[in-house]
């Protein structure tokens, strides 16, 4: 029974001339990788792009969808070469963007502690950290790329912390044996958003960006084969709009809510991707979500949002679980030789900073072994008794201060006086919609931005880095893209009376009234959890055969019952949450069964995704390169069809493949 709910995949074969094909016959996926030597290619690429001239540059419209950190740095700097940008947010204002919450930092291999750092290792430790299922041209030009973020962040004022004599500090983050992370306390993002912001004032002032606030995309409309603009529904008037322009960009952030409980902000989703995704734009590596370690432990189950306790505490924390199963002494009770410091033992040469797929399997393992501590079992300790006693209190406090009270303040515990709890939680999504080396994707004209994309991070995101990422693409690399697309493409004058743009819109209102109209029992949170639970369980931190067949059975069984016994309050003309949430879910509600799908498929382990039929003797991740070195990209064909897997293949030139060591 359970296999007929799961859709065929079709694989790859040789064509007859050597083609890589489908079976459908489509050519396989162009990345568009420059070439010549990887230090090169970048500089040769950005020569060869053809120029828009000044003049001609307000003849042009860009919409950028998302003003976080990638979607305000790319509105910003468009706006400032002279397009005209309409920068769309479902936010009230810029600032509330979920790159707001990045507390850690970000990395750049600026070697300022002269500690064997280069752009080079900082390239290498992304793609080993990646379990080598990134693309190593992205990744190094996002590694060259990491030393003009922090000069321009500097410049435009960005207060990160500094020395004693004034220069920039750094810290670590997992995976890594460099000091190369840029922080401005536990508030990275919130200082790193208000930079972007200012640049986007300054345009907005300057009548180069249209802000749209309260403005949610619910589809991306294509005229001729590409992206030329959106549908969107205002959200505290409920109307549906249409706006046209020569290139859409989407920088709409990551999709780790479909898990229901997550550290990422409640309104994050995955409507904007997963609708262009539906017109046509491959997503690529849905599977790959990363579940970070150090988090506040779950405490009820009618919680409905997680707390992230930064990576950087791990730099002086020491990670701990009693050594009895069923423990029941305080933490402060238990002498030294009854502590199990599991990571410190298992992986000398990293110690506390493993990466985070790494530490967050660890965690699970030694729960699942009974020895977990707090209320459910669920939790690991990190004390910080140590790092009172070398440094200091006010040494402490000052590094990490803002991080303690967050905890005090959900658990009521004092962190400096008791070990803090850490559980891991979903935290981050690699997957997202597959881009070439111009961060276009497969549709012509849509380009995509930030977490929204699947690019550089591969199976695991090393910390640190998405904030490094999300700049890198919005100041750095679409503002050569877009306008190299626009020279060189023909772009015919097309407005909002476009047939096009009347049937998207016309679609996007029988969508919303047809969820206002179902009228059934359910609210739409009740569906979102259960949706979340079967996401966590069968598709989270370990993934099995049957238990992603388990999964992809009961999906469409919840997303039926959604779409006859959902219940709204309230109507589609007015400011409703009840109905955006909903609109939100039924998409989370296809995301998740694709997910599982690519997760079923990938019967390795590499990075966060954990198949448990694939381990090495001591239980770590067992990847099999001879069959899954490639990215999955998959195509949608419609309701109730089975989406098709394209793969782009993936070498390592520059980085030989090897089985990731942190011993
Ligand atoms: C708690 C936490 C801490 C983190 N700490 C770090 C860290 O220390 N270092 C690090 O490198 N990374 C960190 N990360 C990850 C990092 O913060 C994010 O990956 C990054 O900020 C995402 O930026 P973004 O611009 O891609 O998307 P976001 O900041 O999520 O912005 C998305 C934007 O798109 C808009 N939007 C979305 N959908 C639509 C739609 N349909 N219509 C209109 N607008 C839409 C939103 O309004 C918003 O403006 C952290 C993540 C979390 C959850």
């Amino acid at each position: 029974m359970l296999q007929e709910n799961i859709p065929s995949v079709p694989t790859e074969r040789e064509s007859e001339k050597g083609r890589v094909e489908t079976n459908n016959g489509t050519p396989k996926l162009e990345a568009r990788i420059p070439s010549g030597p990887i230090q090169e290619q970048w500089d040769k690429c950005r020569f060869e792009m053809k120029l828009v001239n000044p003049a001609n540059r307000r003849k042009h419209s860009i919409i950028v969808v998302g003003a976080g950190l990638a979607g305000a740095a790319a509105a910003a700097t468009l706006g400032q070469q002279g397009y005209h940008v309409h920068c769309f947010s479902y936010h009230d204002t810029p600032r509330r963007a979920h790159s707001i919450a990045a507390q850690g930092g970000i990395n750049a291999a600026k070697n300022y502690r002269n500690d064997g750092d280069s752009i080079f290792r900082l390239f290498k430790d992304t793609v080993k950290g990646g379990d080598y299922r990134a693309r190593e041209a992205n990744v190094y030009r996002l590694a060259q790329i990491s030393l003009n973020i922090i000069d321009q962040c500097v410049a435009q004022g960005v207060p990160f912390a500094r020395e004693y004599g004034g220069l920039l500090d750094n810290r670590s983050f997992g995976g890594v044996q460099v000091s190369r992370t840029f922080y401005a306390r536990g508030q990275t993002g919130q200082q790193l958003l208000l930079g972007a912001y200012q640049a986007l004032e300054e345009q907005l002032a300057a009548g180069t960006v249209t802000m749209h606030t309260r403005s949610e995309l619910l589809d991306v409309v294509i005229v001729n084969g590409k992206a030329r603009g959106i549908v969107t529904r205002d959200l505290v008037t409920g109307h549906i709009e249409c706006h046209a322009a020569d290139v859409v960009v989407l920088a709409t952030g990551g999709y780790s809510n479909v898990f229901y409980l997550s550290t990422n902000a409640k309104a994050s989703n995955c409507t904007a991707i997963w609708r262009a995704h539906r017109r046509g734009a491959l997503l690529g590596n849905p599977c790959f979500t990363q579940i970070h370690p150090t988090c506040i432990p779950l405490s009820s189950e009618h919680q409905s949002k997680l707390t992230l306790m930064s990576e950087s505490l791990r730099n002086d924390g020491r990670v701990w679980v009693p050594k009895k199963k069923g423990e029941t002494c305080a933490p402060n009770d238990i002498p030294e030789n009854e502590r199990d410091y599991y990571l410190e033992n298992r992986y000398p040469s990293f110690g506390n900073l493993v990466p985070r797929d790494v530490a967050s399997r660890n965690a699970k393992e030694v729960c699942d072994e009974g020895r977990g501590v707090g209320p459910h079992g669920l939790g690991v300790y990190l004390d910080f008794a140590d790092a009172i006693h070398r440094m200091g209190l006010q040494t402490v406090r000052d590094k990490y201060g803002n991080l303690f009270e967050i905890y005090q303040r959900i658990t009521g515990e004092d962190a400096y006086t008791v070990p803090m709890r850490i559980y891991p939680a979903p935290h981050y999504t690699m997957g997202g919609l597959w881009v070439d080396y111009h961060l276009m994707s497969t549709i012509p004209g849509l380009f995509v931005g930030g977490e929204a994309n699947f690019s550089d991070h591969g199976a695991n995101r090393l910390g640190a880095s998405a904030l490094m990422q999300g700049l890198a693409d919005g100041y750095f690399i679409l503002p050569y893209t877009v306008p190299d697309y626009i020279a060189s493409t023909k772009l015919d004058p097309v407005d909002v009376s476009h047939p096009a743009f009347t049937s998207t819109q016309a679609e996007v209102k029988d969508r919303i009234k047809k969820l206002v109209g179902i009228n059934g029992k359910r609210s739409p949170d009740s569906f979102h959890k259960e949706l979340g639970k079967i996401m966590w369980d069968e598709c989270g931190m370990a993934r099995s055969d049957a238990g992603l067949k388990k999964a992809l059975a009961r999906i469409p069984e919840i997303r039926d019952e959604f779409w006859h016994n959902l219940r709204i309050v309230g109507g589609d003309d007015e400011l409703n949450q009840a109905l955006e949430k909903a609109d939100r879910i039924s998409d989370f509600l296809e995301l998740g069964e694709l997910m599982c799908l690519d997760a079923l498929d990938r019967t390795e382990s590499c990075g966060g995704h954990f198949r448990v039929e694939s381990q090495t003797p001591e239980g770590e991740a067992k990847r099999d390169d001879a069959n899954f070195s490639y990215t999955a990209a998959w195509e949608w064909k419609g309701p109730g069809q089975a989406p098709a897997l394209r793969k782009e293949p993936l070498t390592f030139e520059y980085i030989p493949l090897s089985q990731r060591s942190y011993k």
